[in-house]
């Protein structure tokens, strides 16, 4: 091929119900093509502070220092773990799946002493052994794990977790990437000192970058570092100067501006259907699912009292071959779910039901196409 036929890039774009991006709906797309402004733009300035406003609600908190970092997920999950964990630091690290493990890599790589609880893959992390092992370690400064578990579709107990942290004088650190406007998630009722999301799963917007919220005893604990943080793109200090308070904003890096366009697009849109009518219809929507995946014999790995609404691990029937069921939903059917991963791989499938890909006539398309293809 030479570069003369290669052209312009037009996707198939499929209907998304795999593990994230979800659907980015039309709305979303509009406000990310509008002109792109000046990163120091007062009006751009303008929508970085509705921005922090926006997502503040729908983090459920009143923590200062709220906004997007610009890149995924991933990053912001770095900028809690290189920020808070000070060389020597104890933190304890609970892992069901695959995102807790990242969380316990994050706390090696930044030099702080990892503990780390496991439970199966497909259970909850059980608040007895965090209390167990903050026993055993009563030097614990950082308390650490996922709230609605990716890899495997389960929902961990955040409120009771955190509240055991915090009666042994620990912060916090949750991940609620998959969680954010899916499930019920309450950053300051519950405690939360320090959490990273993504704007791909549930709020529906273009994948690259993560809200993150940090409470002020989180802040504390980074204004008290001994150690300079070891980033210097994550380092909190820096980034504040750029998202922070007041009206001189100084430069630090250039934002993503029309991907911070999308992202105050997709909170307005949460907030105008209201996060609790949001958590209401992924509840049930999934339930609907349920039963289209249950008539055609298909069995969840997730006990139902802690199974992610938005995430629906269901087992591989036996005989059916995982890949190539894949591919024919996708080519045939215009229709992308998640292949399993790590312990789950080649084992069982992710349905994903995440903002604007939840909805009953993406779960008819599914279980229609799935009928189709597993009876052949
Ligand atoms: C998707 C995901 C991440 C990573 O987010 P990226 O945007 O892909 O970097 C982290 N944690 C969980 C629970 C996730 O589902």
């Amino acid at each position: 091929m030479t570069i003369s036929t290669i052209s312009s890039f037009t996707p198939k774009a499929p209907t998304l119900m795999g593990p994230g991006p979800s659907d980015v709906s039309q709305r979303v797309l509009n406000a990310l093509a509008q002109p792109t402004l000046g990163h120091l733009d007062p009006s751009f300035v303008g929508l970085m502070d509705e921005t922090k406003q926006l997502l503040q609600e729908v983090f459920q908190t009143n923590n200062q220092m709220t906004m997007p970092i610009s890149a995924p997920g991933s990053a912001g999950m770095e900028a809690c773990f290189v920020n808070l964990v000070e060389p020597g630091d104890k933190v304890i690290v609970c892992q069901n799946g695959v995102f807790g493990g990242r969380m316990y890599q994050n706390v090696i790589r930044s030099g702080g002493e990892a503990v780390l609880i496991e439970d199966p893959w497909g259970e909850q992390t059980k608040p007895e052994k965090l209390k167990a092992a903050l026993e055993a370690n009563p030097d614990t400064k950082i308390v650490a794990f996922v709230h609605a578990e990716t890899s495997t579709g389960v929902e961990n107990d955040a409120k009771t977790l955190c509240a055991i942290a915090k009666e042994y004088g620990c912060l916090t650190i949750v991940d609620t990437v998959t969680s954010l406007a899916g499930i019920p998630l309450y950053i300051d009722d519950w405690q939360i000192d320090a959490s990273y999301s993504g704007t791909q799963k549930c709020l529906s917007c273009v994948p690259g970058l993560s809200p993150v919220t940090f409470s002020d005893l989180a802040l504390e604990k980074i204004k008290s570092r001994k150690t300079p943080v070891q980033s210097w793109f994550l380092d909190l200090n820096l980034i504040l100067g750029y998202w922070g308070q007041g009206k001189a904003r100084a430069y630090h890096h250039t934002a993503p501006v029309n991907s911070v366009y999308a992202f105050h697009e997709s909170l307005v849109a949460v907030l105008q259907e209201g996060l609790e009518n949001s958590w209401n219809r992924h509840r049930e929507v999934h339930n609907y699912l349920k039963q289209g995946l249950e008539s055609l014999g298909l069995e969840f790995a997730v006990d139902e009292a802690y199974r992610l609404p938005q995430l629906n691990v269901v087992w591989i029937p036996k005989g059916i071959d995982d890949a190539s069921t894949r591919a024919k939903l996708l080519n045939e059917f215009d229709l992308e779910i998640g292949a399993g991963l790590g312990e789950f791989a080649g084992k069982a499938w992710r349905i994903g039901l995440m903002g604007s890909s939840c909805t009953k006539a993406n779960v008819d398309k599914c279980v229609s196409a799935l009928t189709k293809i597993l009876s052949n």
